[in-house]
Order: structure tokens, then sequence, then C-alpha cells
């Protein structure tokens, strides 16, 4: 069953070959056609084939779903009390995460599938089609598999956060933790896993433990993320681009020659300047980024602590209003950027033999994304061609 999206005010295709001849490749008066998921025609809506349906979308704007290639969805109980602490003048560090760490881990199945399917039909409503979504809150073998096969239900984005943080019953002897981890918790976990992950931080894991949890998912055929450089300086960065991550996210405190390797390794840099809002830190300067030439995405980071908003429109106006990039950046990155940072090219884009992921808005313009913070701009939102919100 073909279905023809016309009556579009501004496309934004993410194809530069058309429209506009900007990175989004603006379109105006456009449609497109989508078949069996796909989308098989772009064009002016005066030349649009005949398909088996309709949606007249009346002049509003169609942007590709948002690709929030940073997540963290699979947990139990809350930290509002934590945050209202933080806000009150107390500093945020790592350690928060064992509080989340307990609660996931008392948590039944249903309970944690009952929230995480919440959270990505809350991420849906908000326009995101495509999440990447981290374990981390187990912390045990049998905790870390449940979070992931929970997670491959949900997404095929799915990432082995095992050295998220050394659980409190390693906390003396954290190289038994990550024996543990790229042993028997790696095996339990890589079937449901696409991508091992670590978090390289003062009060995480250092460069070497890092490096070692890396290099064994790499071993068993994941591909490689990594946080680094959240909380301040640090090697995590280098090792990203040393080992050819596909992604490291944070980045907000970086050396001129952080900034060299990211540009030289093409490694995607990916910001979460949700975390920053909600942490009441200095924002990542993603203007130096973008003018170095790095490859930026923009993800939610949401969790229980460090950012708790499923809001691509969001992150969208903190980059703007805080990190210095454009709008036009700004939408790049949320889309062709997520994309890039998972290594997806059928994502992130409305151009022809890509998937029909796609959010219809409440605005003439994908400008108001910024323009309008806080406003629920997503009239609807699809993926694979058929509405999901
Ligand atoms: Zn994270």
């Amino acid at each position: 069953m073909s279905l023809l999206v016309t009556g579009i005010g501004e496309l934004v295709t993410g194809d530069p070959q058309v429209g506009d001849g900007s990175p989004l490749g603006v379109l105006r008066g456009a449609a497109f056609v989508v078949d069996a998921g796909t989308v098989r025609w772009v064009g002016d809506a005066v030349g649009a084939p005949a398909a088996d349906q309709a949606v007249d979308v009346a002049g509003r704007s169609v942007i590709p779903g948002f690709v929030d290639s940073h997540s963290h969805l699979v947990f139990a109980g809350d930290r509002s009390a934590e945050f209202a602490a933080r806000m009150a003048g107390e500093t945020y560090s790592a350690g928060g995460i064992r509080a989340t760490v307990a609660a996931t881990r008392a948590a039944g199945d249903e309970q944690l599938a009952a929230q995480l399917s919440r959270h990505v039909a809350e991420m849906a409503r908000q326009g995101t089609t495509t999440v990447e979504i981290k374990s981390g809150y187990g912390l045990t073998v049998a905790d870390e598999a449940r979070a992931l096969a929970l997670a491959a239900a949900a997404t095929r984005e799915t990432t082995f956060l095992g050295a998220h943080v050394v659980p409190q019953e390693y906390a003396d002897d954290p190289a038994a933790y990550v024996d543990l981890v790229t042993g028997p918790m790696l095996t339990a976990c890589a079937a449901h896993a696409r991508w091992i992950d670590a978090f390289c931080e003062v009060g995480a894991f250092d460069v070497d433990q890092a490096r070692t949890v890396l290099e064994a998912g790499r071993a068993v055929g994941l591909g490689m993320r990594l946080h680094a450089n959240q909380l301040g300086h640090g090697p995590g960065v280098q090792l990203a681009c040393e080992l050819g991550a596909a992604a490291v996210d944070h980045c907000t405190y970086l050396t001129d020659a952080d900034v060299d390797a990211l540009a030289a390794s093409g490694v995607v840099a990916g910001l979460l300047p949700g975390v920053e809002f909600s942490t009441r830190s200095p924002y990542p300067d993603a203007r130096r980024l973008l003018d170095a030439g790095v490859t930026v995405a923009l993800a939610t980071d949401c969790n229980p602590g460090s950012s708790y908003t499923s809001s691509m429109p969001l992150c969208i106006a903190l980059a703007v209003r805080e990190m210095r990039m454009t709008p036009a950046e700004a939408m790049w990155s949320a889309t062709r950027g997520g994309a890039a940072s998972l290594a997806r090219g059928d994502v992130g884009h409305l151009t022809v033999g890509a998937r029909a992921d796609f959010a219809v808005l409440e605005a003439p313009t994908y400008l108001h994304l910024a323009y309008r913070p806080g406003v629920p701009l997503v009239a609807s939102t699809w993926a694979a061609g058929r509405q999901v919100a």
C-alpha cells in the first residue's frame, strides 16, 4: 500500500543535492511517496505520482524523524530529589548512578519493560524514530543481560554499558569488575547488543580500563562508542579516536589536540546539552568542533540522573541558544548526525531509498524547533511509513 504525503510547506530532506543546496536539502511545496516502509519518490507536489493513499499536511513542515544516538532507558526509580538538591547547590558526580542501579536490580521485568515502552512512546510523540538504548543500571551478568534483552525489543541500536560505574560490591576491587565485564558479562550480553560503551571519567573507569572494555567488545564483533570528557579534561576522546570508535559522547572539555584528533579520525562527537542543562554545567563548544570539521551529533542522554529529558526539540533549542550552533546545524545533527553516530545510512534523511521515518510539525518551518522552545510542535510521527504518534 503506497502513501503520498503532500501539501508539505517545507520538507527537510537531508539531501544536499536537492532543494536549497544546503546540507538540509530544504524543498518547498514538496511531496513524497512511501511504499513498503521506504521513500520511493521525492519532489515538487505538482509532479507527484499517484499512490494508494494520500495524506495532505496542509502546509505544515515535515522533517526526518530524529535519531537519538544516546539514551539510558532501562531503569527504575526516580532521582528528582537529587536533582532538587543539585539545583540547591550540591555538585554532580558519577556516583549517583548507583542509586539507580539499586532500584533497577530490585525491579521486576514487567515494571522495567513498561517504563521502557513509556519512554520510547514519549520520544515518538516528540518526533524521535530511532533511539539507541544502553544497559548500565544492572551491573551484574543477569541484570545487564536482562536490560539488553528488554532494550532489543524496543530498538536495534542496543549498547552494552556494563562499564558504566563500578558497582558497590566491587568498590575495593575494580580490576575484578573489569574482568567480569569483559568476561562472563560480555558473553551474556553480546547477543543482544550492537555496540559496546564505557564511561571514561574520574569516578568511573580510567583510560586503560576503558580500552580493555572496548577492545573486548570489538573482539566479539560489537561497534565501539565511549562516554568521555564530560566532567573534565581526560584521555577518553583520544582513546576513541585511536580505536576508531563510531562516536565519543559528551566532549564538554576538549583540548585543541582532542579537536584535531576528532577531525582527523572522523569519529562523531556526540553532544548532550540536556546534561549541562540538568546539572547546571558549562556547555560543550559545538562551534569550535564544527569549525574544525568534526561531525557533530545531538542526543538527549535520557537518564534519570543527569538528563531526564526525552526531547530532541529541547536539545536543538539548547544547542542553538547555548552551544552556538545555527538552527540548520542543530537540525542536521539531530537527524543525519545521529545517523552517522550510529553508522546508519537508512535513517536521518528523506531521500529515495531511506526508511520513511518522519515527523510533521505544527509549524511552517523547522526553524520553529529552536525559535519556539518548550512548545509541543510535533503534530504526528511516522516510522517506516506508519503513524506511530
Ligand atoms: Zn550517557
